[in-house]
């Protein structure tokens, strides 16, 4: 048995508290995990990712940390999402490559692929076009790593790699309204439409479609991928195409979850964003075919079961 310490940046966040519910009850032998927030530290600063790495002299970096947001937030600081992205990858690469860490996993997104492409995305298409101008702050960031997980294991045999989900959500959001994504987002405007007897409202037309993958099916395939996939170039994980959905039948989901029997209304003044990034889960399938998925509708109904109880705490 070897021993193992694995750092998870951005632990405290929506897939960093997942991927420690999930550890909590399947680590291995010999792994010690470690669950990081900004309160260890800014990876953003330099300094601050050097002495974390020599405080903790990790094997293995899972890579969370991230300026994360929905459409709303990314169409309004697109300088913010590309620096303070761009910063905390360096820090934490260069890092990995200095403290010699056996396995490094990142996050991507479905949201960074060209804007412009053909359907359904696959992991070869990343630099095909430019991503949608709605959010290319942060994408090119994220684009970025992709381009130096492979220079890294080129130029230094480094064994980087990179998950693409689609649209998170699950327990431990961020249930902001503006900042957050849309999920998190439609819950907490629900429970005011509930508490206040006002409608409730879907920003945009409905009509994009979108992929969810619930937080504790992420984390499961993320460990997954920190054990047994070992290659530079990025893997997707997302729900099947058949599993798309436009945004309506989420806030309907949403309501029913909620048990909220008002008025539901749209208002389209606000941004639809991309209409869809529908994305292949082909390669994942050829790994784990049999992969179950939790149904939206009973990861909804989870969210929101953890949103009435831990209403006081949780992010907003
Ligand atoms: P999240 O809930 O917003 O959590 C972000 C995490 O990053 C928190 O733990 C936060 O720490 C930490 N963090 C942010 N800035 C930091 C800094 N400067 N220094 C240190 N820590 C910092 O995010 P998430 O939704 O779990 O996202 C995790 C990853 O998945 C990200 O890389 C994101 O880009 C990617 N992703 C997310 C989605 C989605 O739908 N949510 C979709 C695709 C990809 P504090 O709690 O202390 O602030
Ligand atoms: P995206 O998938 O990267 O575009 O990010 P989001 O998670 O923010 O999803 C945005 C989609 O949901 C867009 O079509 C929005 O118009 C729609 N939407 C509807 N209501 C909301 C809401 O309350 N918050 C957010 N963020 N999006 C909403």
């Amino acid at each position: 048995m070897t021993n193992s310490t694995i750092l998870v940046t951005g632990g405290s966040g929506l897939v960093g508290q997942a991927i420690k519910a999930y550890t909590d009850e399947n680590s291995q032998p010999g792994e010690t995990w470690i669950f990081l927030s900004s309160k260890d530290g800014d990876l953003r600063v330099r300094g601050d990712t050097d002495k974390i790495f020599d405080k903790y002299q990790p094997t293995h970096v899972i890579h969370l940390a991230a300026k994360v947001g929905g459409l709303f937030a990314n169409l309004s600081q697109k300088v913010e999402f590309y620096r303070e992205n761009t910063l905390i990858n360096d820090n934490i690469m260069e890092n990995c490559r200095l403290h010699k860490v056996t396995k490094l996993v990142s996050m991507l997104s479905t949201c960074i692929f060209p804007d412009k492409t053909k359907y359904p995305i696959d992991e070869t298409m990343l630099h095909d076009g430019p991503p949608h101008p709605s959010n290319e702050g942060y994408a090119y960031a994220k684009r970025l790593i992709d381009t130096m997980n492979r220079a890294y294991a080129e130029e230094y045999g480094c064994n980087f790699t990179s998950i693409i989900p689609t649209n998170i959500y699950g327990p431990h959001d961020n249930f902001s309204i503006q900042n957050g994504h849309v999920i998190p987002g439609l819950i907490h405007k629900c429970y005011i439409a509930k508490k206040e007897g006002t409608p409730f409202t879907i920003w945009g037309s409905g009509t994009p479609l979108r992929q969810f993958i619930y937080s504790l099916d992420l984390a499961e395939l993320t460990v997954w991928v920190m054990r047994d996939y070992h290659s530079p170039d990025p893997i997707t994980l997302s729900v099947d195409e058949s599993a798309e959905v436009p945004i309506k039948d989420v806030a309907l989901a949403v309501a029913k979850a909620m048990k909220f029997e008002g008025e539901v209304v749209f208002d389209t003044t606000k941004a639809d964003g991309q209409f869809k990034k529908t994305a292949c889960n082909k390669k994942l399938r050829s790994y784990r075919p049999d992969y179950k998925f939790v149904s939206m509708e009973e990861g909804i109904q989870k969210s929101v079961d953890w949103f009435l109880a831990n209403y006081e705490t949780a992010r907003k």
